[in-house]
């Protein structure tokens, strides 16, 4: 799966959050914070 805020491949140990019902993976703690605070940004392009 692919880090939505950085562009980063992560693997099944990355951070993950539900998000309207779809799962998104973060390559750190640091990117899932910054997808939690505007996620619009990284889900619409
Ligand atoms: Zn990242």
């Amino acid at each position: 799966m692919k880090d939505p805020v950085c562009g980063m491949e992560v693997g099944e140990k990355g951070e993950s959050l539900t998000h309207n019902g779809e799962e998104y993976r973060f390559c750190c703690a640091t990117c899932r914070w910054a997808f939690e605070q505007n996620p619009k940004q990284f889900t619409e392009s």
